[in-house]
């Protein structure tokens, strides 16, 4: 069997850390990975192939930095491009990017069965540019691969069966467990400081917009918490671009490799962020999260307690920080058990048709 894996952002990386391991490990199946290059930087794309052990890409396409449009056209032309060379039995993608939409469009089009792990996630907002890639690349999938019972409950509203969706549980639960042990070794000497409270902001309608960026500056401010605050490219270009200054409770730190975002997020007394992978890694290390959204699709975390959806109001974000969480709260298992990893591949052996 042969896998046409497509990746391009950071999450991806890690997702696919995780998963092409066991692939490669398995007689029969040979897996070719594409990278688009939508993140190009060191931090945000080569550290995750050196320090998490995964082969090099067979293929790097090269198409980073322009509009989505721009993107995922010229991704269109050049993913058409491969998968004609390499005529695999699945397209395997993760996730909501530029990258994930433009495989899964390539695939549909040449009749290739299209794999889509962690598929089903919904935030009702159709203003963000994921949710648009999700949904369509849900519907041009033949096996949606379901993170939580949330995003079957999705699928099963929006007309996919059994035959098509099923729940497999969070590969960012099996990567998380898998590379703990290495990533709390880590000597972090901001770790190493004591109190702190771990922050990401990158989601383009927070970072795009000088009032929300702003308010959310202000609330962080306010709080007086020690903040330490991974930097992604696009919000330090919007932090110059808006003349936004930093308050002095905020460290401003490059991207991390994932070994060391480990250490940071399970050393934190609390994580501040709009992202959608860290608002479950602080569940999966038992770290308190407060969502710089107004919506999230892990709404699983919200109803559990673990997670507050506050927006970016400079109050709401202040006192969301200052109130204690209950730990009892954690002891919930909301993404599986760890084994999202090998049901997909058992799942991928059965549905495979013989040559
Ligand atoms: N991450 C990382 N280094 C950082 C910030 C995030 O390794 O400096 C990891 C984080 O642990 C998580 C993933 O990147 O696994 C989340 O990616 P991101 O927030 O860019 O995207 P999203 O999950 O919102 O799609």
């Amino acid at each position: 069997m042969k896998i046409v894996t497509v990746v391009g952002a950071r999450p991806q990386f890690i997702k696919a850390a995780i998963l092409s391991q066991s692939l490669r490990g398995v007689d029969g199946i040979k897996e070719v990975l594409v990278h688009t290059g939508q993140h190009f930087d060191y931090n945000m794309s080569d550290i995750f192939f050196d320090e998490l052990g995964m082969e090099k890409p067979a293929y790097h396409l090269g198409i980073g930095g322009g509009l989505h449009g721009q993107n995922t056209g010229r991704m269109i032309e050049a993913i058409e491009t491969v998968l004609i060379e390499e005529k695999p039995d699945w397209v395997l993608v993760y996730g909501d990017t530029d990258s994930t939409l433009a495989a899964a469009l390539v695939a549909a089009k040449l009749l290739i069965p299209l794999v889509h792990v962690e598929a089903g996630l919904r935030s009702f907002n159709r203003a963000m540019p994921e949710e648009i890639n999700r949904i369509l690349t849900d519907h041009c999938a033949t096996l949606l691969l379901a993170p939580s019972q949330q995003s079957m409950d999705n699928l099963a509203r929006e007309g996919f069966g059994a035959d098509q969706a099923i729940l497999v549980g969070d590969v960012m639960y099996d990567a998380a467990l898998h590379y703990s042990l290495a990533g709390r070794r880590r000597s972090n000497p901001v770790v190493e400081a004591g109190d702190y409270v771990l922050c990401t902001i990158h989601r383009k309608e927070n970072v795009d917009h000088p009032r929300r960026l702003k308010d959310i500056v202000a609330g962080i401010a306010e709080s007086g918490r020690s903040i330490i605050l991974p930097l992604h490219p696009r919000t330090r270009a919007r932090f110059a671009e808006f003349g936004i200054a930093m308050p002095s409770n905020i460290q401003l730190i490059d991207p991390v490799g994932y070994l060391d975002m480990i250490a940071l997020e399970s050393g934190a007394a609390l994580i501040l962020t709009d992202s959608g992978g860290v608002q479950k890694e602080a569940f999966f290390h038992r770290v308190p999260c407060v969502t710089l959204r107004d919506e999230t699709e892990w709404v699983e975390l919200v109803s559990a307690g673990v997670n507050r959806l506050v927006g970016t109001d400079p109050q709401l974000i202040t006192q969301a920080i200052s109130e204690p969480f209950d730990p009892s709260l954690f002891d919930v298992a909301l993404y599986g058990g760890g084994e999202a990893v090998p049901r997909i591949v058992d799942i991928l052996l059965q549905r495979t048709p013989p040559c």
